[in-house]
């Protein structure tokens, strides 16, 4: 077994943009152990995603291609996976951490009689993984040293979608076999989201509050920086649930991804499920009172102090720079 193999999601022919990270994850991955990247993509009529993909640095893009993949179920994507993963024979299958993979990763990993190295932050020379336990309150270093496969999936933010090599791969199709009858999920309507009037993930700059903010009445005075700085307003999650900014501008894993050039946390503590939403960020600069404050472990700049005294005069300064 050698060979990387990156299990990209698409969903009506549109990409899952985190598929990119996992690309990165990937391609970095391969070469560090000095063997060939590879790449699935898999749906019903899914030949213009490959092709869009062979412009990357891969040994080969595999297109996965069956009616019974159209609309995703768990067990056809385990049965698919199987069997491609067995052509292939990858040491490696890199999955962006998607709900969908959540839901199915598990299943096939364990058809392969191993287990899914699921959420990594990190990978080191080894290869080791880094996941976190305990809401991020440690880091577990993962190695995997059965035979047969070793799938991870990786968390959003962690490389950039942005990065990866350009090049030129094959694309192969590869038609499973799939009998409707093994297929015991029945779709439903999706889900819909609400329509987000806000897209966090295209603004260059964004200023984002947290809880330090203490009252509604307060958010004018971060609001008054964003516009100074030309940004966009973002908040952390109890500020939206409290209903002092609309939903659509939380950031976080029940929120939006964000990776802006520049990434203003003020009174943001820093929690887990807040940075997997904004860690892919260019630059970070956090302001909060506590020093230890776990945002300080991803900041690139960090001002120890009360908001209520730095950011007025943060905003007057880019004010009077600005002339
Ligand atoms: P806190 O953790 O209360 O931090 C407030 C910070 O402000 C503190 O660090 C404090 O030192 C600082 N501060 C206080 N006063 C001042 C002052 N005067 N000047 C400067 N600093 C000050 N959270 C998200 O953000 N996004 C999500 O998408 C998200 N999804 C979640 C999903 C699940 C399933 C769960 C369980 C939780 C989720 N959360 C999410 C919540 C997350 O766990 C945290 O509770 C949340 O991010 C904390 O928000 P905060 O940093 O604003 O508040």
């Amino acid at each position: 077994m050698s060979g990387v193999l990156v299990v990209m999601e698409q969903r009506d022919g549109n990409w899952n943009r985190m598929s990119f990270e996992a690309l990165t994850a990937g391609q970095q991955l391969a070469a560090k152990l000095g063997v060939e990247c590879s790449a699935i993509v898999m749906g019903d009529g899914v030949g213009s995603l490959a092709v869009e993909v062979s412009s990357k640095k891969l040994a080969k893009i595999i297109a996965i291609e069956h009616t019974l993949l159209k609309a995703y179920t768990s067990d056809a994507y385990v049965a698919a996976l199987d069997q491609a993963v067995k052509q292939a024979a990858p040491a490696y299958v890199i999955f962006p951490h998607t709900y969908q993979v959540r839901d199915f990763a598990p299943a096939l990993a364990t058809r392969f009689r191993s287990v899914l190295i699921s959420d990594v932050i990190a990978m080191h020379d080894g290869p080791v993984f880094v996941r976190q336990l305990l809401q991020g309150k440690l880091n577990a270093d993962y190695r995997h040293t059965a035979a047969g496969p070793c799938f991870v999936s990786i968390q959003a933010g962690t490389f950039r979608g942005d990065a990866v090599e350009a090049g030129t791969a094959a694309v192969e199709t590869f038609a499973p076999t799939l009998d409707a009858a093994q297929i015991r999920n029945k779709p439903g309507e999706l889900f819909r989201e609400s329509a987000q009037t806000v897209d966090l993930s295209a603004a260059p700059v964004i200023v984002s509050v947290g809880r330090g903010i203490g009252e509604q009445e307060n958010i004018p005075l971060v609001e008054e920086l964003a516009k100074a700085l030309g940004a966009e307003l973002a908040a952390s999650r109890p500020i939206c649930d409290n209903g002092w900014l609309p939903m659509e501008r939380q950031v976080g894993s029940s929120g939006q991804t964000v990776s802006p050039k520049l990434y203003l946390a003020v009174g943001i503590s820093g929690a887990i499920q807040h940075l997997v939403g904004m860690k892919g960020s260019k630059t970070v600069i956090a302001i909060n009172k506590d020093e230890n404050a776990p945002i300080f472990e991803v900041a690139d700049y960090g001002v120890v102090g009360d908001l209520f005294v730095i950011v007025p005069a943060l905003t007057k300064a880019v004010l009077a720079a600005r002339g």
